[in-house]
């Protein structure tokens, strides 16, 4: 038999009356939800930092990191939305190494499926009670999406999935912001392709039933950088490539033209520090420009408690240190909260 079936993945409803997510807690995301929609519609002119992690591989210094954000977002709530990435699933460029916390609720044991999903909506959970800001996640698996599907406030379509109509299919029925990277090729047409897919209207199957949904009017871009034929990192973050983005935005008639710039993977080659003068720069260029202003409405930054990447099996393993992509530190990642505040 080619595959050995291992665990039987229990049904939704019972994940989720195990592990609920409380009224008072769902008021919070459904408010969180208002803001962040308001940005992308531009009715609320605050910009949108996703910000945390590459991946979220360990409890307890992701929810340490989340509440150290939120007393930052205190500090800046007149002019940033801060939103944690909490990544619960690793698109991998090979298929090897971590998968994220789905995969393996512990980063350094063996797979556990049925663990991980109850892992990840207990970690979600307890953010959103311990910190008040519901997450982003990356919708890597769209079947896998009913689980997790009261709990986020952002999601992500990565670049190895932007061109996948399943994926493409089950954002049209989500009703908060997704962001659509650029393909790792860099073709801005595919990215726009999807954003467009994305806001229509389809049927097709979803947890199991034939669904009929809206579209979402909140999908939009997200510039990621690419790689050449050659395997080199080609930046898009600068005036020149977000000009051309609205410009082909503009040709497609697509809903709240919106776009945020990933600080890290292609757009820094991973040169992880490199994201603080990527995200001034993106700043300076809002500032130069209106169409600018009006269509960048928010940042991804890969940051965590200490800076850098360690491998997931590494002993000793180095507690808030990123276990996929190199992240910033603490310290300098507040220092660019509060300058990009300032500058916002
Ligand atoms: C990420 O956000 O960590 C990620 C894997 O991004 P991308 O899909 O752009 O590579
Ligand atoms: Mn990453």
């Amino acid at each position: 038999m080619p595959f050995t079936y291992r665990n039987r993945m229990p049904e939704v409803a019972d994940i989720l009356a195990e592990i609920p997510l409380p009224p008072d807690l769902a008021a919070i995301k459904a408010r969180r939800d208002d803001e962040v929609r308001a940005v992308i519609s531009g009715q609320d002119q605050r910009f949108l930092l996703v910000i945390g992690p590459c991946s979220a591989d360990d409890e307890a210094p992701v929810l340490e990191y989340g509440e150290r954000l939120s007393r930052l977002q205190e500090r800046v709530q007149e002019q940033l939305i801060l939103i944690p990435r909490i990544y619960t699933n690793k698109p991998r460029t090979t298929g090897e190494g971590y998968k994220g916390m789905m995969h393996q609720p512990k980063a350094n044991e063996a797979p556990d499926v049925v663990e991980g999903l109850k892992a990840l909506r207990r970690l979600h959970v307890k953010a959103i009670a311990q910190t008040g800001l519901p997450a982003a996640d990356e919708m890597l698996y769209p079947e896998n999406y009913p689980y997790v599907e009261d709990l986020l406030s952002y999601v992500a379509i990565g670049a190895r999935s932007v061109e996948n109509q399943l994926h493409r299919l089950t954002v049209s029925g989500l009703d908060i912001p997704v962001g659509m990277k650029n393909p790792t090729s860099g073709d801005l047409g595919v990215m726009l392709n999807s954003i467009q897919a994305a806001q229509g209207r389809h049927q097709f199957i979803y947890n199991r039933w034939q669904v009929e949904t809206n579209g979402n009017p909140w999908a939009h871009a997200i510039l990621r950088g690419a790689v050449d034929h050659h395997g080199r990192a080609v930046p898009n973050f600068h005036y020149e490539d977000i000009m051309e983005t609205i410009a082909l935005y503009g040709q497609r008639g697509l809903k709240h033209p919106s776009i945020l710039i990933d600080t890290n993977h292609a757009n820094s080659n991973k040169q992880y520090k490199e994201q603080i003068r990527i995200a001034k720069e993106v700043m300076t260029n809002r500032r130069l420009s209106p169409e600018i202003r009006q269509t960048v409405k928010g940042l991804m930054i890969e940051s965590y408690l200490v800076e850098g990447a360690q491998s997931p099996t590494s002993t000793p393993h180095t507690r808030g240190q990123s276990v996929t992509d190199p992240c910033l530190g603490w310290e300098d990642s507040e220092r660019l909260v509060l300058d990009l505040a300032e500058m916002a």
